[in-house]
């Protein structure tokens, strides 16, 4: 079985996230969405939160799973049988961090990592300018996957 780790802080989860995971599913039989605990960004929801909310996004979708970790990336890849990496690029300064961490995740786990394009309208779509616009009281729902 192929599966692939989709690793983030996802601090909030966008349509950005979204997108990537929709278009790495058609790639993998089952895409295990790893929330970690990064210790250089201070975080808006709680670890637990993000998670649950994930999850009920993918409720009927039995090919993602969802969990939170607070190791390496490979060592979440590891436990979960996970050759893969998958990460998405809106820039060439997501680009250059990218390249480093797959190096050495390839290095030190020996396992493969799938840079997905953004789509461009997508591009300016990140978790740190959604976490600003909520700071300033801003809607985000146009950024936030639709739930029902
Ligand atoms: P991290 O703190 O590890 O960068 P993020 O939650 O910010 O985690 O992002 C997780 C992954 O999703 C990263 O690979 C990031 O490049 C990707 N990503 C975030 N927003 C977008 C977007 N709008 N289009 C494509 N990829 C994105």
């Amino acid at each position: 079985m192929k599966i692939a780790v989709f690793p983030g802080s996802f601090d909030p989860f966008t349509i950005g996230h979204e997108s990537i995971v929709a278009r790495a599913l058609p790639l993998f039989d089952k895409i295990v969405i790893g929330v970690g605990v990064n210790e250089r960004k201070h975080s808006l929801y709680p670890i637990e939160q993000r998670v649950a909310h994930i999850q009920k996004l993918y409720k009927d979708e039995p090919r993602v799973n969802v969990c939170s970790y607070n190791d390496l990336t490979i060592d979440l890849a590891k436990r979960v049988g996970a050759k893969f990496i998958v990460r998405g690029l809106r820039s060439v300064k997501d680009f250059e961090y990218e390249r480093d961490v797959a190096a050495m995740n390839k290095r030190l786990g020996n396992v493969e990592t799938i840079l997905l394009l953004t789509e461009p309208e997508y591009a300016s779509v990140s978790s740190s300018v959604v976490r600003e616009l909520i700071h300033y009281g801003r809607d985000v729902k146009d950024f936030l996957p639709q739930t029902d």
